[in-house]
């Protein structure tokens, strides 16, 4: 992984994070079309994330990672904090979460959650769930909102040091927030 200049609470935990929402956008609840619709969507999401999954990947993984998603869903749906660590908490024990320092491809060591040999669902439930626990952790759940866009429902983790995230990085959105700084800056200006 290449180390960036700034983070939240370090890179693999932001990477885990982006993780997390990428997968929950995915679901038709929050993107109105089923987004892991086959096995090539989600060997691209596994490989757009770098989880370093073992072994081939099957439209036999489909339903456990989709069921990973619910429960990711649940996580970042619910209004009751408590009833969300709950669910973290759940996921992190059912997906036999390991951490362990793990040293591969040319990056230095770091922290590997997923149990060794973990099925696809497995290693991203625990990656995913682990960066919500510390996300959680530190900042409750400031940092994860509903896109402000009319209309989309898609979820977004903000990481930056301000708090200001407003939109989801999809096209239509992330343009949104372009114009939106724009104008921002020009009114700055004037
Ligand atoms: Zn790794
Ligand atoms: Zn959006």
């Amino acid at each position: 992984m290449p180390r960036m200049a700034a983070t939240a609470f370090g890179h693999d935990i932001d990477c885990g994070l982006g993780a997390a929402i990428d997968l929950v956008n995915t679901a038709p609840e929050t993107g109105g079309a089923e987004l892991l619709d086959d096995v090539d969507a989600l060997r691209g999401f596994l490989s757009e994330h770098r989880f370093e999954t073992v072994g081939e990947i099957t439209p036999d993984h489909l339903p456990a990672v989709r069921a990973v998603r619910s429960r990711l869903l649940a996580v970042l749906g619910t209004e009751d904090f408590d009833e969300a660590v709950r669910l973290v908490n759940a996921l992190i024990t059912d997906t036999g979460t390991t951490p362990r320092l793990a040293r591969h491809d040319g990056h230095p060591w770091h922290m590997h959650y997923y149990a060794p040999g973990a099925a696809p669902s497995d290693h991203i439930g625990a990656e995913c769930a682990m960066s919500l626990a510390f996300a959680f952790a530190a900042d409750g759940r400031d940092r994860f909102r509903e896109c402000a866009s009319p209309g989309c429902r898609r979820l977004l983790v903000d990481l930056s040091r301000n708090r200001c995230k407003r939109f989801c990085d999809s096209r239509t959105c992330g343009n949104r927030a372009h114009v939106a700084a724009y104008r921002a800056r020009r009114r700055a200006a004037s």
